[in-house]
């Protein structure tokens, strides 16, 4: 299985994760034509669409790849906004073709978010985590293989002038917080770690890269979500 790199970041988020024949993506924050293009022109083989928020830059084209058929899961709240959306019970388990989906609400700033674990017999299990100030729940137990994790700024780079402060304190993931995360859920499973939704102003992919990497050790990719990255889940 493969988690293939779209977009990451406040320009559009989406990630493909499967097999030819067996997909699922998580957001879909990007043109159709560009999703399109990402997944060959193959819509037919994707499960799901598991959809975190409502903003843009994760569901720009959720409706529509809803009209040409694929279910769109996400939280209750989001539901209630978006029509389309097949709403999702926090830590309720469901199924998209193979795979074995868990969603759990993550804090946005006043934005309904919502965090997915999935597990596939092929892959294991994946998390994946965007948009959120911190993570309410411990995934330990369950071994995480993959992680795909927001880190979206360090604390030392902001700016307290920023119109964005608030949001970008109480909606996304600093360096520290996303280490805490890594630190929290780590065991001998994990494969490969992807940090995603950097900023491009306040992020700092190398002292990102780097630091992680201190934490996990040589035995764990890890990588920054970039368009075009393919890893080997
Ligand atoms: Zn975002
Ligand atoms: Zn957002």
């Amino acid at each position: 299985m493969m988690l293939t790199v779209l977009g990451s970041g406040s320009s559009g988020n989406c990630y493909i994760v499967g097999s030819s024949n067996e997909r699922v993506l998580l957001d879909c924050g990007l043109t159709q034509r560009e999703i399109l293009r990402g997944l060959n022109f193959n819509v037919a083989v994707v499960d799901a669409i598991l959809l975190t928020h409502e903003h843009k830059d994760h569901a720009l084209s959720a409706r529509a790849f809803h009209k040409m058929g694929v279910p769109v899961y996400s939280g209750t709240e989001t539901s209630h906004k978006c029509e389309y959306v097949r709403p999702v019970s926090a830590l309720k388990p469901f199924s998209a073709g193979k795979f074995n989906i868990i969603g759990f609400p993550l804090p946005h700033d006043e934005t309904p978010n919502m965090g997915f674990l999935m597990r596939h017999p092929d892959m294991g299990t994946l998390l994946y985590m965007t948009d959120f100030a911190y993570c309410p729940y411990n995934f330990k137990k369950v071994g995480i293989n993959h992680l795909m994790v927001e880190c979206n700024y360090c604390e030392s780079d902001l700016d307290i002038d920023d119109d964005a402060y608030k949001h970008r304190v109480q909606g996304h993931a600093a360096l520290n917080t996303t280490k805490g995360v890594i630190r929290a859920n780590m065991t001998d499973a994990l494969k490969t770690v992807t940090i995603i939704h950097v900023s491009s102003n306040y992020g700092n992919p190398d002292r990102m890269l780097t630091e992680v990497k201190s934490i996990v050790g040589d035995g764990v990719e890890v990588n920054i979500a970039v368009p075009g990255l393919t890893i080997q889940l």
